[in-house]
C-alpha cells in the first residue's frame, strides 16, 4: 500500500484485517496495538540503502515523546486515520492516551537529538540514533507536601515501539563480559525515509531491585545498568556507574558502526567514507579511545587506528557551565576500562610532545589532577566542534575554549538548534496548522522558511481575530487538561505566563518566583492588575541538586498560599504542572501568551523551548542569551521583550568577582521585601522551614546567577508586556509575527547545515 493519498478504505481494511473484529468493536486498546503494528508495517517499507556514508547520532538522551500521532503524520495517513476512528465511535485523543511517553530523555539536549532524528530523515539522508534503552527514564515527578518527590518512570510494555534485534555484543566492564540486547525504534520522515533509533540493553537488568522512591544498589550492574537516565553521581557508586553507561553505549556503538561499515565493503582506512560519528555533549566521548581500540583489535596499527577515527568523529558542545563538561578520575578509568587507560594516556602524550609546555597545560586531555577531560578529546581528535546557538559559539570561541580556538579555528562552527514542525506545530497545534495551510499554502511544511509569507497577512485585522481564536481554544484545551490531570481550575481569561524547562539555577525560576511574591505583595496593598495573571511552571529537579527542589518547594508553597488567599486569587494564581515531559509541553506550549526565558545572559548555550513557544504565537520576554538573540533578531524589537545584563557584563563581573548580592538587597526594598516573603510566617506555615531558610540565604549571601541585579528591568519588561497585552489586536499582531519569523528555527535548517558543513551524506 503506497502510504500517499491512501483512502480511508484500504486504511479500514487493513486495520480490521489487523484486529481481526470491527474497529468499532475493539477496545482503544487494541486499535492502539493495531495502529502501532500498521505503523510500522508502513515505515519499514520506507527503509531505504540509499546513501553509502551514515551517520551515527550517539546520545545519552532522546526525548522522543509519544510516538503514535508523529509516526501517522509523518506517514502521511494522519487524518484518514482520525476520521476512520471517528466514523466508528473511536477518538484519536483516547488513542493516543493509551501511549506511555517513553522515558529515554531529560531535557533540551535530549529533545534536541529526538528532532534531530525526525529531520534527518525528513531529509532523506541515511543516519541513525545510537542511545541506551533506559527502563524508568530520570524519574516520574509527583508533588507531596508541597514538596517533589520521585518514583520510577515506568514506561515499557507489551505494545511498544521496541523492536528487539538480534543484535548482541560483548562489552567488558570492571573485569566482567556483559552481552548486549539491541534494540530499535522505526524513525520515519515526513515524507521521506525510515532511519532507525538503536537503544542498547541488557538482558539481565532486573527492574525489583529498585526499593524506595528511586533507590537501588548501585553496585549490582548487571541489574542496575540501564534502569535509570542519570543515576545519582552524588557518590563514587554512582559516579561509576555512569561510567559504566558511557562505556556500554560506545562501545556497543563502536561494534554497530564497524559491522556495518565492513558489511557495505569498508577497508578499515576508509572508514570515514562510511561513517560519521556525531558526539552529542560529552556523554559519548569515550567512543574515540573505544573506536581506536576496537580499530587496533581488527588489524589497524594505534598511528593509523588514531587517524581514522579522528576524521569520523565530530563534537558538539551544549553548555559553557564549566562544571557540566565532564572530567573523570584516571582512577575510576582504570577499574572500569582499563583497556582504554593506554589509549587516552598517548592521546594526551601526543598532545603534550605537540605543544609548548603552557599551552599544552592547558588544553591537555589528562590534568594535574589526574582527571581526563572527555571534551578536551572530542576537540583534538575530532573534525568539528560546534555550538549551540550564534551566542553560544561566539562564547565557547572567545572566552570558554580560546585556547582550543586558537589551535584549531577551523574546526569551531556553529550550528544553530532548531525544533521538528512535525511535532511542534502539525501534531500539537491542528488548530493553527489548518489555519496556516488556508492562508499560505502547504508549503512551509517542507521549506519552513515559507512560513514567512504569513507576515503580509497581518495588517489584516480578521486575520488577527483568527489568531486570537486559535490561542484562546488552546488555553481552553490546556485548562480542561490540567483540571483532568491535577484536578486545578484555572482561568482561561487569564493571561497565560509559563516558564517551563528543567530546574537549573542558572535558568532562574527563582527570578519568576520573586516576581510572583512581588506581584502577591503588590496586590496585598491594593495594587490591581488589569488583568488575572496566571503563572505556569513545569520543572524537574534532578535529585541531587538541593537548592533546585528548595526552589520547586517555595513555588509550591506560594502556590498554595495564593490558592487559599481570597485578596489574590482572583488577580493571580501560580501553578507548578507535575511531571513535566513532552506529553505535557504539547499540551501547554500551543496555550502560552508570554514566554519566559529569562536564563543568566551567557548561561544559556541556545535553548529550544523558546522556539518551540514563539512558533505557537507567544512572545518571549527573555535575556539576550542563548536563542534569544536570534529570536530578537528576527522578530525585532516590537515583537520581544528584553531586559537584563548582556552576556559580556555577565562574564565581566565573574572575573572581576564584582557581585555581591548582599549590597542588592539591602538597597532595592522589592528585592529585600520578596526575598524575607521565603522565610516568612506564611511560608514556613506551609513549608518546611530548614529549606526555605537555605534558599533564603543562598540568594542572600551568594545569588550565583545574579538574580538581584536584573530584577528591577524585569519587573518594568513584564508589566510593559503586561500592558501591551490588553491591547488585543496589536498583541495578536506580535504573535502573528513571531509565528511567521520562527521558520528558521526548524530543525529541517539545522540538519541541513550539519549536513553540508559536517557529515557530507548524500540526500
Ligand atoms: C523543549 C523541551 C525542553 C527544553 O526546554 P528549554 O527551555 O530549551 O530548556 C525540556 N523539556 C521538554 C519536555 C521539552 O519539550
Amino acid at each position: 500500500m503506497s502510504t500517499k493519498n491512501v483512502t480511508t478504505d484500504e486504511l479500514s481494511g487493513k486495520l480490521t484485517g489487523l484486529l481481526g473484529k470491527e474497529i468499532a468493536a475493539a477496545s482503544d486498546r487494541e486499535v492502539y496495538d493495531a495502529l502501532l503494528h500498521l505503523s510500522q508495517g508502513l515505515a519499514e517499507q520506507r527503509q531505504s540503502d540509499a546513501g553509502k556514508k551514515k551517520l551515527y547520532y550517539i546520545s545519552a538522551e532522546f526525548l522522543i515523546g509519544k510516538l503514535l500521532s508523529n509516526n501517522l503524520i509523518n506517514l502521511g495517513i494522519y487524518k484518514q486515520a482520525a476520521e476512520l476512528l471517528e466514523a466508528n465511535g473511536k477518538h484519536m485523543g483516547d488513542i493516543e492516551e493509551i501511549e506511555n511517553e517513553p522515558s529515554l530523555g531529560n531535557g533540551g539536549l535530549g529533545r534536541l537529538a529526538a528532532c534531530f532524528l525526525d529531520s534527518i530523515a525528513t531529509l532523506n539522508l541515511n543516519g541513525d540514533g545510537v542511545g541506551l534503552n533506559y527502563h524508568f527514564g530520570l524519574f516520574r515527578q509527583y508533588f507531596e507536601k508541597n514538596a517533589q518527590a520521585v518514583r520510577p518512570d515506568v514506561w515499557l510494555s507489551d505494545d511498544s515501539w521496541l523492536i528487539r534485534s538480534d543484535r548482541h555484543y560483548d562489552v567488558t566492564m570492571g573485569g566482567k563480559t556483559y552481552t548486549s540486547t539491541m534494540y530499535d525504534i522505526l524513525v520515519t520522515g515526513y515524507e521521506g525515509r525510515t532511519n532507525r533509533l538503536h537503544l542498547f540493553d541488557l538482558d539481565s537488568v532486573d527492574e525489583s531491585i529498585v526499593t524506595e522512591g528511586i533507590a537501588f544498589d548501585k553496585k549490582a550492574v548487571d541489574k542496575n545498568l540501564t534502569l535509570f537516565l542519570y543515576p545519582d553521581d552524588s557518590d563514587d557508586d554512582g559516579r561509576k556507574l555512569r561510567i559504566y553507561q558511557q562505556y556500554f553505549m560506545v562501545s556497543n556503538a563502536a561494534h554497530l558502526i564497524l559491522d556495518e561499515a565492513v558489511a557495505k565493503g569498508c577497508k578499515l582506512t576508509d572508514l570515514d567514507e562510511y561513517a560519521v560519528i556525531q558526539i552529542n555533549d560529552t556523554h559519548p566521548s569515550m567512543v574515540i579511545p573505544e573506536l581506536i581500540r576496537q580499530l587496533m583489535e581488527r588489524g589497524l596499527d594505534l598511528d593509523t587506528a588514531i587517524e581514522v577515527t579522528a576524521k569520523c568523529c565530530a563534537y558538539t558542545n551544549h553548555t559553557i557551565l564549566a562544571e557540566a563538561l565532564e572530567k573523570w578520575p584516571i582512577s575510576y578509568l582504570k577499574e572500569i576500562v582499563p583497556q582504554l587507560c593506554p589509549i587516552i594516556e598517548i592521546l594526551d602524550d601526543r598532545i603534550r610532545r605537540r605543544l609548548p609546555g603552557e599551552t599544552a597545560d592547558k588544553v591537555a586531555i589528562i590534568d594535574a589532577e589526574d582527571r581526563v577531560h572527555m571534551a578536551h578529546m572530542d576537540i583534538h581528535y575530532g573534525i568539528s566542534v560546534n555550538g549551540v546557538a550564534a551566542l553560544h559559539t561566539e562564547i565557547l570561541k572567545n572566552s570558554e575554549l580560546n585556547d582550543f580556538y586558537k589551535l584549531y579555528p577551523e574546526k569551531f562552527n556553529n550550528k544553530t538548534n532548531g525544533i521538528t514542525f512535525r511535532r511542534w506545530l502539525l501534531s500539537c497545534n491542528p488548530e493553527l496548522s489548518e489555519y496556516l495551510i488556508g492562508k499560505i499554502g502547504d508549503s512551509f511544511l517542507k521549506d519552513a522558511s515559507k512560513l514567512a509569507d504569513f507576515k503580509p497577512l497581518l495588517e489584516d485585522e480578521q486575520v488577527l481575530r483568527d489568531l486570537l481564536a486559535i490561542k484562546q481554544t488552546k488555553k481552553e484545551q490546556f485548562t480542561a487538561w490540567l483540571k483532568a490531570e491535577q484536578g486545578i481550575d484555572i482561568d482561561p481569561n487569564s493571561i497565560f505566563d509559563v516558564q517551563s524547562k528543567r530546574l537549573h539555577e542558572y535558568k532562574r525560576q527563582q527570578l519568576n518566583l520573586l516576581w510572583a511574591i512581588h506581584a502577591y505583595q503588590a496586590i496585598k496593598n491594593g495594587y490591581r492588575p488589569a488583568r488575572k495573571i496566571t503563572i505556569l511552571f513545569g520543572a524537574k529537579a534532578a535529585p541531587a541538586y538541593v537548592i533546585a527542589q528548595d526552589i520547586i518547594h517555595a513555588i509550591l508553597c506560594l502556590q498554595e498560599i495564593i490558592a487559599n488567599d481570597l485578596d489574590v486569587n482572583p488577580y493571580l494564581q501560580v501553578v507548578m504542572i507535575e511531571n513535566y515531559n513532552v506529553t505535557a509541553a504539547e499540551k501547554l506550549i500551543p496555550a502560552c501568551d508570554l514566554s519566559e526565558q529569562i536564563s543568566l545572559a551567557s548561561k544559556e548555550a541556545s535553548g529550544t523551548g523558546n522556539m518551540k513557544f514563539m512558533l505557537n504565537g507567544a512572545v518571549t520576554l527573555g535575556t539576550e542569551d542563548g536563542a534569544n538573540v536570534e529570536i530578537h533578531e528576527l522578530v525585532g524589537d516590537e515583537n520581544i521583550y528584553v531586559f537584563g545584563q548582556s552576556a559580556d557584563e555577565v562574564i565581566k563581573a565573574y572575573e572581576d568577582k564584582s557581585y555581591v548580592s548582599k549590597k542588592w538587597y539591602d538597597q532595592n526594598t522589592f528585592i529585600h521585601d520578596a526575598v524575607d516573603f521565603l522565610i516568612s510566617d506564611a511560608m514556613v506555615k506551609v513549608g518546611d522551614e530548614a529549606r526555605l531558610k537555605r534558599l533564603y540565604k543562598e540568594l542572600l549571601n551568594k545569588d550565583w546567577f545574579m538574580t538581584f541585579p536584573d530584577f528591577d528591568s524585569y519587573l518594568m519588561a513584564r508589566e510593559k508586556a503586561y500592558d501591551d497585552y490588553e491591547d488585543r489586536l496589536s498583541w495578536a499582531k506580535k504573535c502573528g509575527v513571531n509565528i511567521a519569523m520562527a521558520g528558521y528555527f526548524s530543525s529541517d535548517r539545522t540538519i541541513a547545515q550539519y549536513n553540508e558543513d559536517i557529515w557530507h551524506l548524500e540526500g
